[in-house]
């Protein structure tokens, strides 16, 4: 498959080699030649589907720590999880959420009745999911946002709502980052 995700194991303290730095520098040179003379065979044989991805029919496997364009969490009976605090709109570096709130009936608790998100302006920096303190809004793994007007990058409630099986990936590297 193109593009892995490959994990690294950092060490928490450097080995005599690391602090001597210029054995590394060494180290850096021969991982550069040898992925540029694999590649450069692959060129020569024709065999480039070894590092070039076929992009759209194949896909890079992003990291679990990948942030896409962020999404609301849908709970099983096709609402948001979001009770419309907003906390992730007072978060927001750059003022692209808008929400609405509304009173569910005979109860204390909220709902967005409107919950926008204007992704022209969203930097995809995640600080909207570290602020929600009900995981309800995410960073997917989607990227992908050509439109063909202003308009088209305006997304609302409904455009934005996946499940938390969809989500799993990240939502699985959340819960490991607060466990830690
Ligand atoms: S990812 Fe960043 S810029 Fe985008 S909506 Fe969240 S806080 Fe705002
Ligand atoms: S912080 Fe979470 S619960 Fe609060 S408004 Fe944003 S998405 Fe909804």
């Amino acid at each position: 498959m193109p593009g892995q995700v490959v994990r690294v194991q950092r060490r928490e303290r450097l080995g005599l080699a690391e602090r001597l730095y210029l054995p590394m520098i060494f180290v850096g040179f021969a991982v550069t030649s040898r992925h540029f003379f694999r590649n450069l065979w692959g060129y020569i044989t024709g065999n480039v589907t070894s590092f070039v991805v076929q992009y759209p029919e194949q896909r890079v496997d992003y990291a679990d720590a990948f942030r896409g364009h962020p999404v609301l969490v849908q709970l099983e009976n096709g609402k948001p999880k979001c009770v419309a605090c907003g906390l992730c709109e007072f978060a927001c570096p750059t003022d692209c959420i808008t929400i609405l709130p509304g009173e569910i009936e005979d109860s204390i608790e909220r709902y967005p009745e409107v919950f926008d998100i204007d992704m022209s302006r969203c930097m995809f920096c995640g600080l909207c999911e570290e602020a929600c303190p009900e995981e309800a809004i995410v960073m997917s793994r989607e990227v992908e946002l050509a439109t063909l007007d202003r308009a088209g990058s305006w997304f609302h409630k409904e455009d934005l709502l996946r499940t938390e099986e969809q989500l799993g990936r990240r939502v699985g590297f959340l819960r490991d980052g607060y466990s830690r």
